[in-house]
């Protein structure tokens, strides 16, 4: 059979490649999206509990994705203030209240839906839904892909969008640090009687991390939120197991009352923790985006928002190939795309692991550091700032040459 031709082949239709297959069109550039999910399920995502918590940053390039206008307006939720909270620390550390929100809470499925619905209205996108991907390879001339149908595509760059646990970086032999916190963590919408004020709450607690989303705005007062409850698997099967009634009594509990009430919880989902960076970038003729790049512990909010900078980079880079008659998959290309997506997300992925090592170890002496760390935050005004900016996606520039250790340099 012979292959059908292509410029790019992405490999997954989650929000980062459809994203980025959005973000192609016009570039004269011909994308085949190939995704393992049937084309119904694309379309209609049903809800998976995660609440989204988007940059400024992102949003703008939403807007200009054509993605973010399609989002339902009562599923967009803004950020006001985000207070942290550490049990053994007598205040919070508190940010944002500035003249615009620290960012937007959109729930993932209405992203996914929002992102497909413009990838769909593409022009020069072709998708393959319901497909599994029988074998993948590259070489210096071209990149293909065979489907256990028998169809076979080549093209000039082949790009993994397919997840942190993805098969195509595997078969195209790019080893990845695979990090299981050894924690769970359970989403679920519920009421509560104290009203949110637009404001997150990240709270370290002995034995468990919380936190609060505010939904809804809150003019009127908002008392609808998601609780995030990070937790040992076996604790999380009890909390699982409970019935309503008990689970939202649960809940108040844990938030040692400060929720009120709580009442009619919604659909409980429960995510496994396993973070995930892989050690390039790029290969020959190969692309890694969205969390096949970098998976992060959804603690710090950041796992779609490099997925996003990640896509703009690459977009960036293969429009301007576009236009000059250039390779899509050229290696200077992506060297370039990897080396800059590395320094883009290097800084956050290790300032998340750091959070999680010290935020979430119970022994008494990392308890105390934990708890002056916040004391002196809270009363250091550049420190809170640096909070915001890491909230916002600002968390400094990182230098090529502070980073080289952490794999940046020699992708490609
Ligand atoms: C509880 C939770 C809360 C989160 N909160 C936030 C947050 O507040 N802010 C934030 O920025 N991020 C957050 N994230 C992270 C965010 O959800 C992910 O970063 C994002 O969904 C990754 O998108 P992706 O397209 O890279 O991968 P995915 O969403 O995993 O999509 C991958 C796609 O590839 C398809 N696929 C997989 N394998 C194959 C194959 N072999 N062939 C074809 N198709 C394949 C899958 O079906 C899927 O459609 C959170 C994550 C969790 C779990």
């Amino acid at each position: 059979m012979q292959p059908i031709e292509t410029d790019v082949i992405v490999i997954g239709a989650g929000p980062a490649g459809l994203c980025l297959a959005r973000a192609l069109d016009a570039s004269g550039l011909r994308v085949v999206v190939l995704e393992r999910e049937p084309e119904t399920t694309l379309r209609a995502p049903t809800f998976d509990g995660r609440e989204i918590a988007l940059t400024q940053r992102s949003v703008r390039l939403l807007r200009e994705l054509d993605v973010w206008r399609r989002l339902p307006a009562d599923e967009c939720h803004p950020l006001c203030r985000a207070s942290v909270f550490d049990t053994g620390a007598a205040t919070p550390l508190e940010v944002g209240g500035g003249h615009e929100p620290l960012g937007w809470l959109v729930p993932n499925h209405a992203i996914r839906a929002a992102a497909f619905e413009a990838m769909a209205e593409s022009g020069n996108v072709e998708l393959h839904a319901g497909v599994r991907v029988a074998a993948v390879e590259a070489d210096s001339t071209s990149a293909r892909v065979r489907l256990d149908d028998g169809r076979t595509f080549a093209a000039k760059l082949i790009v993994a969008a397919d997840g942190r646990f993805s098969e195509t970086r595997r078969a195209l032999g790019i080893p990845t640090r695979m990090h299981d916190f050894g924690r769970a963590m359970l989403v679920c919408r519920v009421t509560h009687e104290t009203p949110h004020e637009d404001t997150a709450w990240e709270w370290f607690d002995h034995g468990q991390t919380l936190a609060r989303l505010p939904l809804g705005r809150a003019t009127p007062p908002g008392h609808r939120s998601s609780v995030v409850v990070t937790l040992p698997g076996v604790r999380m099967r009890e909390l699982q197991a409970m019935d309503d009634a008990a689970f939202a009594q649960e809940i108040a509990r844990r938030f040692h009352g400060r929720l009120g009430v709580v009442s009619d919880p919604g659909e409980r989902h429960v995510y496994p923790l396993v973070g995930a960076w892989a050690t390039r970038f790029a290969g020959t003729r190969l692309a890694l985006l969205g969390d096949a790049a970098v998976g992060m512990h959804p603690v710090t909010a950041h796992g779609f928002n490099l997925g996003l900078l990640g896509v703009e980079r690459l977009a960036d880079e293969l429009r301007r190939a576009a236009v000059a008659g250039g390779d899509p998959g050229g290696a200077a290309l992506l060297a370039r795309y990897a080396r800059g997506h590395r320094l883009a997300t290097a800084p956050l992925h290790l300032a998340t692991r750091g959070v999680v090592a010290l935020f979430t170890d119970d022994r008494a002496p990392i308890r105390a550091v934990r708890a002056a760390v916040l004391r002196a935050s809270a009363g250091f005004p550049p420190f809170r700032q640096l909070l915001a900016g890491f909230l916002a996606d600002r968390p400094g520039r990182a230098s090529p040459r502070k980073f080289a250790h952490y794999g940046t340099t020699g992708d490609g």
